[in-house]
């Protein structure tokens, strides 16, 4: 069977990759599962730079010879706060903070601003790195806004204030199934799932 590396190593991310992939023909594995123990500085400035960065670091490896090599770049925009924490988002105010002080934050800087102008989004860049060296990436993203305190159990990161108003709900109060339908790194990877 041919096999995808994903290079990630949040677990909580492969959770909703294996769940949205599982279909498409390939067998999906971790970088760690496929025994690659690199760390890769992600110094774009773009979610597509950083993708594409991660995905060609792996690529390069032995271990990923004749191996298809995704990797993603997401955040979360904050339209109110210029778009951070943006490429930033698992930096923002610490990588060791826990995120809910990290999601109080957030929801303490646009306390101030109401209804439209608490639009934000999250947004998924994935790149695929072929064996014969194409890359090529695509963009996912779901619009929303920041909640008036945080809501929900599911998911992780910020999805506890990321409000979808045509759901009435945030997406940590999504079954995991309903967030991967609509979310930022569902449909890219429903979009790089078509390329596949
Ligand atoms: P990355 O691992 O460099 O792509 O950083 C992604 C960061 O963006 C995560 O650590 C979260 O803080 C945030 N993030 C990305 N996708 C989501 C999501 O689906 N829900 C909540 N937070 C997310």
């Amino acid at each position: 069977m041919k096999k995808i590396i994903f290079a990630t190593g949040n677990e909580n991310k492969m959770v909703e990759i294996r769940m949205i992939l599982a279909d498409c023909g390939y067998e999906i594995v971790s970088q760690k599962q496929a025994g690659i123990d690199i760390d890769v500085v992600e110094d774009g400035t773009t979610f597509e730079e950083n993708a594409i960065i991660k995905a060609t670091a792996i690529s390069k490896c032995p271990e990923a010879a004749g191996c298809v090599v995704l990797a993603d770049d997401s955040g979360l925009e904050v339209d109110y706060l210029d778009k951070a924490p943006g490429i930033y988002s698992a930096r923002y105010e610490g990588v060791d903070t826990p995120y809910s002080i990290k999601n109080q934050l957030i929801i303490d800087r646009v306390a101030d601003a109401k209804g439209d102008e608490r639009s934000a989004r999250f947004v998924c860049a994935i790149a695929a790195v072929f064996p014969d060296g194409r890359v090529l990436t695509r963009r996912g993203t779901i619009e929303g806004q920041i909640a008036y305190e945080p809501a929900g159990e599911n998911g992780f990161g910020y999805d506890p204030i990321f409000y979808v108003p045509e759901f009435g709900k945030t997406t940590a109060q999504l079954a995991p199934e309903e967030k991967n339908k609509v979310s930022h790194r569902g449909r890219a990877l429903e979009m790089i799932k078509e390329v596949l």
